[in-house]
């Protein structure tokens, strides 16, 4: 069988990445953006090969996106597109694996929306654009929180009143569940063990940053919570602070829910402490020219990664190693090894050579010898999405 072409898609409200992935080549033959849909200034930005382009779509919406995609993605597909898959945020308790979109499934990820209002709507705008423009093709959704649905019962409740969870879902569900799954499994082939037989912790770090705890190939923890905010420090996203924090400023300041909701969510995190920028990048560069807030924020951020590892650490039965990945994962020597410094008591420590050098999309090893293994994945979850999406059209 020659080998098939998947085309992924993660719509947001004016946005939609999308990658044509092929099973056999590590390199998209097609990847690309539209941004600002529904705006005067509209773009829909690719790359094929080596080369660049884009194309004005003055108050384009992601319907007319996607149809302008079609014959780009025909021609890099050699004509051969097999299915669509969907990045969709939230599946709720309903959905524990990728799912074939049909009337039933849409109806589920509609009923979701409100434990993610911001997300869910955009991707079913996404999904509901693309079935008109590509009717004959199979769509099928991938789910950031399925992976997480193996997460025991005491680690995903909340000490609240029980109601709160069977009437309306509040629990924790972990998000990043594509790229956890993704990076553990090639963690798993680069130490030579199998998947089904290994425990990882993993800190995937972008602009959301959340850690995994996983045993045998499934997850048994991890940091984000009913929404992607819990946990870590991200670039924007403060992560845990005191759920008193909201009445304290309602009545201190008297802040509205709005506001304390904007604060936590887009004022927070590296850009709330630095005071400068929500990019790792700019704020390695400032601490190195004795930024305090830039300095600081590295430091909070890799504190807290570190007591988020050591907290994940209780759902292992013993440490094949802890990976790394996400833009900061797979490019920063100063977070992995600062992190890895408050770490003495699981007895990592790194290799600051190795470390040094694996960066840039190069993956493997940088513990230093006769310590637990620390991997360098880089992630990969458009492929993830493909390969479940094969998986499923196969079946
Ligand atoms: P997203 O979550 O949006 O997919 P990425 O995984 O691309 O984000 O990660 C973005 C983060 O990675 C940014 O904070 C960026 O500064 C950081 N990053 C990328 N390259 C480097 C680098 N060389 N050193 C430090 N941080 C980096």
């Amino acid at each position: 069988m020659p080998a098939r072409n998947i085309l992924v898609i993660n719509c947001g409200s004016s946005s939609i990445k999308f990658a044509l992935v092929n099973e056999a080549h590590s390199q998209f033959p097609l990847s690309g953006l539209a941004e600002r849909l529904g705006g005067p200034d509209a773009v829909l930005h690719w790359q094929r090969g080596g080369e660049r382009d884009s194309l004005m779509m003055p108050n384009g919406d992601h319907r007319s996106a996607l149809a302008q995609l079609l014959p780009l993605v025909q021609g890099a597909a050699g004509g051969k597109l097999h299915g669509i898959g969907h990045r969709v945020v939230h599946g709720g308790e309903h959905f524990t694996s990728a799912s074939r979109l049909d009337d039933s499934a849409l109806r589920a990820i509609r009923a979701t929306a409100p434990l993610a209002p911001l997300h869910n709507p955009a991707n079913l705008l996404g999904i509901e654009a693309a079935m008109k423009v590509y009717p004959d093709l199979p769509h099928v959704a991938v789910f950031d929180t399925a992976f997480h649905q193996t997460l025991p019962e005491h680690a995903f409740r909340y000490a609240l009143p029980e109601s709160l969870y069977r009437q309306h879902g509040v629990r924790r569900y972990g998000f990043h569940g594509t790229s956890h799954r993704f990076v553990s499994h090639r963690a798993a082939e680069l130490a030579g063990l199998s998947i089904g037989d290994s425990s990882w912790l993993v800190a995937h770090l972008g602009n959301g940053c959340s850690t995994c705890a996983i045993v045998n190939g499934q997850s048994r923890d991890t940091s984000m919570g009913l929404t992607p905010l819990e946990g870590l420090v991200m670039g924007t996203r403060s992560g845990d602070v005191d759920p008193n924090l909201h009445s304290h400023l309602a009545r201190t300041l008297g802040w509205s829910l709005e506001q304390i909701d904007t604060m936590l969510n887009k004022e927070s995190g590296l850009q709330g402490l630095s005071g400068l920028s929500n990019d790792m990048r700019s704020l390695e560069q400032a601490r190195d020219q004795g930024h305090a807030g830039a300095t600081l924020a590295i430091e909070v951020f890799c504190y807290r990664l570190a007591k988020s590892l050591a907290a994940m650490s209780c759902a292992l039965p013993t440490l094949d190693g802890l990976i790394f990945t996400g833009g900061i994962g797979e490019n920063s020597p100063l977070i992995r090894s600062k992190t890895v410094a408050h770490l003495k008591l699981l007895n990592l420590t790194l290799d600051s050579e190795a470390n040094a050098r694996t960066i840039r999309g190069i993956g493997g090893p940088i513990h230093a010898k006769g310590h637990p293994r620390v991997l360098v994945v880089p992630t990969n979850e458009e492929r993830q999405i493909a390969l479940d999406t094969l998986a499923l059209l196969s079946a």
